[in-house]
């Protein structure tokens, strides 16, 4: 099912994790709008903007996958609202300028483990974004 133009939700609940742990990971249909909005207000802006692949590295995670993967109790995965991603054609840290300057979002973090980085977005769809932007997240 497609949630915008270049975003489809299995790229949002697929999981090596889940699959390996034989978690089910199938969102509820709240969890299914949440991401919608994320995309329709956030990644979709931003793949129009890149003109190439904006790559989800997880998105929703049910509480037995946040679980899994060490996940905040209290993470914003947990219902649809963030997501983490690369664009291996972009630097991240211009992604990262760019939807600071240029969108309404609730959470943006550049975030690294060890050598890997990637960057969190998180979107309200009840209009209480924070527009709290942190470029050097520590996992
Ligand atoms: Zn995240």
């Amino acid at each position: 099912m497609k949630l915008t133009e270049n975003f489809s939700i299995n790229e949002f609940i697929i999981s090596d994790t889940a699959k390996k742990h034989n978690i089910d990971n199938r969102p509820s249909v709240e969890v299914v709008g949440n991401l919608k909005a994320l995309c329709e207000h956030i990644l979709q802006p931003l793949r129009n903007y890149l003109k190439c692949p904006v790559v989800i590295t997880s998105g929703y995670r049910c509480k037995a996958l946040n679980e899994a993967v060490g996940g905040a109790c209290n993470s914003q995965h947990l219902n649809g609202q963030a997501a983490d991603f690369v664009c291996p054609a972009k630097s991240l840290t211009e992604v990262f300028k760019w939807i600071k300057n240029n969108l309404i979002f609730d959470q943006l973090l550049y975030e690294r483990s060890g050598s890997a980085c990637w960057i969190h977005i998180s979107y309200r769809n009840d209009g209480k974004n924070r527009k709290q932007a942190i470029d050097n997240y520590i996992v």
